[in-house]
């Protein structure tokens, strides 16, 4: 099967109400949909994470050329290929994650044309249901620092394990918010802190010694990732376990981020990282070095689909993690990109497809209405 055109989608959703983490507001949303044709009239959809315009172009310019007239089905060589042409001045960032929406287009395209749902190809174990859990509590956004009202809306809606933003301001500020959404949410629910790489490595370990009492799922991103010091200080110090990884790209990356061992919780994303099998890859490669493996996920039907197929094979050689393995982020901000491309239903209970490929009905009319 031959790979006729690939061709990048720009989706634009605007937001009236702008949300933010420690870093910036979002006042849009934008992402890169990749659209694989083939002249046996199976198509692939795969999705990149990070800015939608420069992926679109690095698709169109530099990987798509690759690509057409080779056959679909040989993801290894494609993949090195792509990765081969850019290696000079990519390695990391956005020549990444272009190769990833690629990757997992190809993906799609191996399980339509053989009849079987992605998970099925990777010798996954499909759980009866896989648990959402809500990453929410922004700054600014729809509830505007209406914490408690937001918790009681997300517990309403069945959620049992939540994510907030801190390391967006003044620690003591961060950890009276935090008080407060463990208050709301009550003892029982799970619930992590995301810093986006906000704090200096004091800060994270005042504010982490702060919160102690919280009983916090894990600490994501405390510090800059390109501070490996600052995160090994940051997990010698807490008792909380240390989240990371969806700043980070391929296995070489990992492998010298692992080898400081900064991290309890692994967290690459597929849309960025290389991949479907990159994130198998570097998964493999954390499992060796006893850490558990929880992907990032963040984006369109396409990123969440790609997420629950790969959460069925992940290496579970740490045991707490065969518990841990059915949880995919879901972020709760409005996502028209999301909840509206396809049929798949995002909430606190899901289930993976079942239909080949990535088993999802794309809705084109959904990309023609958000175009830029
Ligand atoms: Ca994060």
């Amino acid at each position: 099967m031959k790979i006729t055109a690939v061709v990048p989608h720009v989706v634009v959703q605007r937001l009236d109400q702008p949300f933010g983490m420690s870093q910036w507001l979002w006042d849009v949303r934008a992402s890169c949909l990749v659209e694989i044709l083939t002249d046996e009239g199976v198509i692939g959809w795969g999705e990149c994470f990070g800015p939608a315009e420069a992926n679109r172009a690095l698709i169109e310019s530099v990987y798509a050329p690759l690509l057409v007239g080779r056959d679909a089905g040989e993801q290894v060589a494609l993949w090195e290929a792509m990765y081969n042409r850019s290696r000079e001045w990519g390695r990391k960032g956005i020549s990444i994650t272009a190769i990833s929406g690629v990757e997992i287009a190809l993906w799609d395209i191996a399980g339509k044309a053989a009849g079987l749902p992605v998970h099925r190809l990777l010798g996954g174990s499909a759980p009866e249901s896989v648990s959402g859990y809500a990453s929410a509590f922004y700054y600014a956004g729809p509830w505007d620092g209406d914490l408690e009202g937001e918790a009681a809306h997300l517990l309403a809606a069945g959620y049992t394990a939540f994510k907030m933003k801190v390391g967006g301001r003044p620690v003591d500020e961060d950890v009276r918010r935090v008080r407060r959404v463990r208050s709301a949410l009550g003892a029982d629910v799970r619930l992590a802190v995301d810093a986006n790489r906000g704090f200096t490595a004091a800060e994270a370990i005042r504010f982490g010694r702060a919160v102690a009492g919280e009983d916090l799922w894990f600490f994501e991103e405390p510090v800059l990732p390109e501070d490996l010091d600052a995160y090994t200080q940051v997990r010698a110090a807490l008792d909380v376990p240390i989240a990371g990884g969806e700043s980070e790209f391929t296995r070489w990356g990992f492998r010298d981020f692992l080898a400081r061992g900064p991290v309890d919780i692994l967290q690459p994303d597929a849309t960025a990282c290389g991949g479907i099998r990159e994130t198998l890859l570097i998964a493999g490669m954390a499992s060796a070095h006893g850490i558990p493996t929880m992907p990032h996920v963040w984006g369109s039907a396409i990123t969440v689909a790609a997420g629950l197929h790969l959460m069925t094979a992940l290496p579970t050689a740490v045991p707490s993690m065969a518990r841990e393995r059915p949880h995919v982020e879901l972020d709760q901000a409005p996502n028209l990109i999301r909840d509206e491309l396809s049929d798949l239903a995002c909430g606190p209970v899901m289930t993976v497809p079942d239909g080949p490929g990535l088993g999802i009905e794309i809705d084109r009319s959904v990309i023609e209405r958000h175009r830029p």
